[in-house]
C-alpha cells in the first residue's frame, strides 16, 4: 500500500488510542487551561504515562521505540483537541528527544533519555531578543573554565520552560568564529547560574508556557556539550528541519478540530427554516476547508515518511509547515464565521482554535523563512 494517508494496523491503533485520550482526557481541561494559561499537572503526568513524551526514545531507555511518523500522528490528534498540548508533545519528541537520540553520547543518552521518557519536560532554547529568524546572531556566550563552561546571556520565547527540567541550549563558545562558534549544551534546571524568567501572556497556545531564560555564569560541565563544540548550528538547523514537519502536523490537527466543529454546527444551526448546512454557500466553504486540510495533511505525511525513510525532506518539510500554517489560519477563521456570532464567544471551541492558529506562521521559522528555504532549493 503506497497511499500516504493509509495507516497500517499499528499506526491505526496508535492514532485511535491518542484520539480517544485527547477527546476524553484533554478535552474537558482545554478551556480552563487556556483561561488560566497553565498546563494541567495531571495531564502532563498522563502524557508521560501513556508514552507520548518519549515516542521515538528507544525501549532500552524507557521510551516507546516508535518512529517520527508516529510523533506526527500523536501531535495531529492532540492538536485537534488542544494545540497547546500539541506544543508540549511536539517540542519534547521532535526537537529535544530527537536531538539527544541523534547527537547524544552514550553517557548523555543513558543520563537523560530515561528521564525525558518518564518524568522530565525538555525545552529547546535557541531564540533571543535580538536573534529570531537570524538565529545564529545569538549573543549568549560560553567560556570554558576548567572542566566546565560558564554561560552568560538571555534566551527568549522558550516553549514549556515553566515546566521543563532540562534544556537543549545554544551559546557561542567562540564569538570571533561567528556561527561556527555556536555550541549546543545540555542544561539541567538546577545548574548553578540558571533561572527561568518571565512567562509571556499570549494570544494563543496559552497553556503552553513561553518563558525567558537567564544565564548568569551558568555552570555546565564540559561533558554536557551535545555533539561537537562549534557544531551547534548544524544541530539547530537539522532539528528544526524535522520540527517543522511536526508544526505542520500541529496545524493540520488544529484545522481538523475546527472543521469538525464547523460541520457539527452547520448541521445543527437552523436559519430560514433549515440547517445552514443545506445552503450551498456554507457547503462550499466546508468543502474548500476539507480540501485544503487534506492537501496539508498529504504534505505533512509525505515529509514525515521521507524523513523516516532516510530520504531528503528539507524542502518538503518547509512546504508542509508553510502550507499547513496558512491553511490552519484560514480554516479556523472560516470555522468561526460558520458559527456566526457564537463563534466569537468562549462558549464554543473555534474562537480558541482561531487564536491558536496564528503561531503556526511564526515559530520554528516564520512563513517567510520557509519560503526562503523552498526558494533556495529551487534557485540555488
Ligand atoms: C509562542 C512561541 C513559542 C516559541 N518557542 C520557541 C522555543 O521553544 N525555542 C526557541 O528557540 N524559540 C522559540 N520561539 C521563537 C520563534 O522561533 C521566533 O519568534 C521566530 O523564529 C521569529 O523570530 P522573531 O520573533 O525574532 O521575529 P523576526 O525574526 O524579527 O521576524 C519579524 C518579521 O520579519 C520577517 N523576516 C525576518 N527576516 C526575514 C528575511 N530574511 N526575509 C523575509 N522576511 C524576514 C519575519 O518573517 C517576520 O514576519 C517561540 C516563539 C513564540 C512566539
Amino acid at each position: 500500500m503506497t497511499a500516504l494517508t493509509h495507516l497500517n494496523e499499528e499506526e491505526t491503533l496508535f492514532r485511535d488510542t491518542v484520539r480517544r485520550f485527547a477527546r476524553e482526557e484533554i478535552g474537558p481541561l482545554v478551556r480552563a487551561m487556556d483561561e488560566a494559561a497553565v498546563f494541567d499537572k495531571k495531564l502532563l503526568h498522563q502524557l508521560f504515562e501513556l508514552g507520548l513524551m518519549g515516542i521515538e526514545i528507544p525501549e532500552q531507555y524507557g521510551g516507546q521505540g516508535g518512529n517520527f511518523f508516529q510523533c506526527v500522528l500523536a501531535i495531529e490528534e492532540i492538536s485537534a483537541v488542544d494545540p497547546s498540548a500539541g506544543v508540549v508533545v511536539d517540542v519534547q519528541n521532535t526537537i529535544v528527544n530527537n536531538a539527544i537520540i541523534r547527537w547524544g553520547s552514550d553517557a548523555q543518552k543513558a543520563r537523560y533519555l530515561p528521564r525525558l521518557a518518564a518524568t522530565t519536560v525538555g525545552s529547546y532554547a535557541l531564540s533571543e531578543a535580538g536573534s529570531g529568524s537570524d538565529a545564529f546572531a545569538l549573543s549568549t556566550t560560553a567560556k570554558q573554565n576548567g572542566d566546565r563552561y560558564l554561560l552568560n546571556g538571555r534566551k527568549l520565547w522558550i516553549s514549556n520552560a515553566a515546566e521543563a527540567g532540562f534544556f537543549v541550549l545554544f551559546a557561542n563558545a567562540d564569538p570571533a568564529a561567528g556561527y561556527r562558534g555556536i555550541t549546543a549544551f545540555l542544561v539541567e534546571r538546577d545548574f548553578a547560574g540558571f533561572r527561568v524568567g518571565k512567562k509571556e501572556d499570549k494570544l494563543g497556545v496559552r497553556a503552553s508556557s513561553t518563558c525567558e531564560l537567564i544565564l548568569d555564569n551558568c555552570e555546565v560541565p564540559v561533558e554536557n556539550i551535545l555533539g561537537e563544540r562549534g557544531k551547534g548550528y548544524k544541530i539547530a538547523i537539522e532539528t528544526l528541519n524535522e520540527g517543522r514537519i511536526a508544526i505542520g502536523a500541529q496545524m493540520t490537527g488544529l484545522a481538523q478540530g475546527a472543521l469538525g466543529h464547523a460541520v457539527k454546527y452547520a448541521r445543527e444551526r437552523k436559519q430560514f427554516g433549515k440547517p445552514i448546512a443545506e445552503f450551498q454557500g456554507v457547503r462550499f466553504d466546508l468543502a474548500r476547508m476539507a480540501t485544503e486540510l487534506e492537501a496539508a495533511r498529504l504534505l505533512v505525511y509525505n515529509a514525515a515518511r521521507l524523513r523516516d525513510a532516510g530520504l531528503p525532506f528539507v524542502q518538503e518539510a518547509a512546504m508542509a509547515k508553510y502550507y499547513a500554517a496558512d491553511m490552519a489560519e484560514k480554516v479556523a477563521s472560516k470555522a468561526v464565521e460558520i458559527h456566526g456570532g457564537v463563534g466569537i464567544t468562549k462558549d464554543y471551541p473555534v474562537e480558541k482554535l482561531y487564536r491558536d492558529a496564528k503561531i503556526g506562521r511564526i515559530y520554528e521559522g516564520t512563513g517567510n523563512i520557509q519560503l526562503l528555504t523552498i526558494a533556495k532549493k529551487l534557485l540555488g
